[in-house]
């Protein structure tokens, strides 16, 4: 039996299960432990969105690291704006520094675009990026996905950190607008 669930206007049905979500999550996990293996790389969680994925991921990781928080928007309702905006900046010196950036879900490319920017700017020595989720079908840019989790075809979705105007974040599966 499905259970919908109804979030402001909109209906949602489930989707993907969290069993699915801490695999992909533990295969994440694995692939960086062995790649920063003796290293002290600083995360870089992409907020809100990202705020689940990042903590799940810290858990798992065995070096020593730091992590640290920006906030960027640029969807209204279920549409992007295409329109990346900075909302809560990054006030730390990444100068020579390994960066890992963690995002909830890479759509088109837009929100990777400004991080490039803003990374450049801070002369990291390089960054990767991990990604819980992802829009291949969407996505615009050139930037290598380092580390993802599960593809999706282009959906709208919700839970597990991702909202609908600031609700579902706190669901531990994620559910897709019902058609
Ligand atoms: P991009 O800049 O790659 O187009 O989109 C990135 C951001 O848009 C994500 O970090 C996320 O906040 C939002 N986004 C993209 N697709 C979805 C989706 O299916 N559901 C939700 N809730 N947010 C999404
Ligand atoms: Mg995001
Ligand atoms: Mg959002």
């Amino acid at each position: 039996m499905k259970v919908l669930i109804k979030l402001h206007d909109l209906v949602f049905e489930p989707y993907i299960s969290g069993e699915e979500i801490n695999k992909a999550i533990e295969t994440i996990a694995e692939k960086l432990n062995e790649d920063f293996k003796g290293e002290r790389p600083i995360f870089l969680s992409v907020l809100n969105g990202s705020f689940m994925f990042s903590s799940e991921v810290m858990k798992r990781f065995k070096e020593e690291c730091e992590i640290h928080f920006v906030k960027l928007g640029s969807y209204e309702g279920t549409d992007s704006t295409g329109n990346v905006r900075t909302l809560i900046g990054l006030n730390k010196s990444l100068a020579g520094k390994k960066v890992v950036i963690l995002e909830d879900i890479v759509d088109t490319g837009g929100t990777l675009k400004e991080l490039d920017r803003i990374l450049k700017e801070k002369n990291v020595a390089e960054y990767k990026i991990a990604t819980l989720f992802y829009k291949p079908s969407m996505y615009r840019e050139k930037f290598t996905l380092d580390y993802t989790g599960i593809e999706i075809p282009n959906e709208f979705i919700v839970g597990y950190g991702l909202d609908y105007d600031g609700l579902g974040r706190n669901l531990t599966s994620v559910y897709k607008r019902k058609s």
